[in-house]
């Protein structure tokens, strides 16, 4: 059952090196609205954000050093409300598997997600930004209790 996102969100901000002065540029521009929410970044974003515009951020490992996969730990226990992602779309990425694997993880645990600019313009500008918000459940019942088709008994006798 999903325990619902108080009015203080989770925020996760991660943004590839083409994208950064983008996302910076968009973090100083709400640089208000998000100071009253908890933020999460991976190493290098989240250095950029704290030195440039002064807001406290729990940094994770740098991206391709394991720090989106921190991230989508995070996501998968329930840690986290939204995923401000701003993904290079032009440039083939070392860790694009990690890549895939966190905007998956969000697809899975319903979170908020942006990866472009105006989406990220869109979430901030919604009410529910700074509102208790119950997310439907995906039921995953079914995936849990299926049968796995088991190797036969090699038990002797
Ligand atoms: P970085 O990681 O913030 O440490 O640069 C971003 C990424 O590439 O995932």
């Amino acid at each position: 059952m999903a325990a619902g996102m108080r009015p203080r969100k989770r925020i996760g901000l991660i943004a590839h090196d083409a994208r950064k002065p983008d996302l910076l540029d968009w973090a100083a521009v709400h640089r208000d609205r998000l100071a009253v929410h908890d933020l999460w970044a991976t190493g290098t974003t989240g250095g950029l954000i704290a030195d440039r515009l002064g807001l406290p951020v729990t940094r994770l490992k740098s991206g391709p050093l394991g720090g989106d996969q921190q991230m989508g730990a995070l996501i998968a226990d329930g840690g986290l409300d939204v995923l401000i992602f701003f993904a290079d779309p032009m440039s083939a990425m070392p860790h694009d598997v990690d890549v895939k694997a966190l905007v998956r993880l969000s697809t899975v645990y319903n979170i908020a997600m942006a990866c472009n600019r105006s989406t990220a313009d869109f979430l901030i500008a919604s009410p529910l930004f700074d509102a208790a918000y119950t997310p439907v459940d995906t039921d995953y019942a079914r995936y849990l209790e299926r049968v796995v088709p088991m190797l036969p008994d090699r038990s002797p006798g």
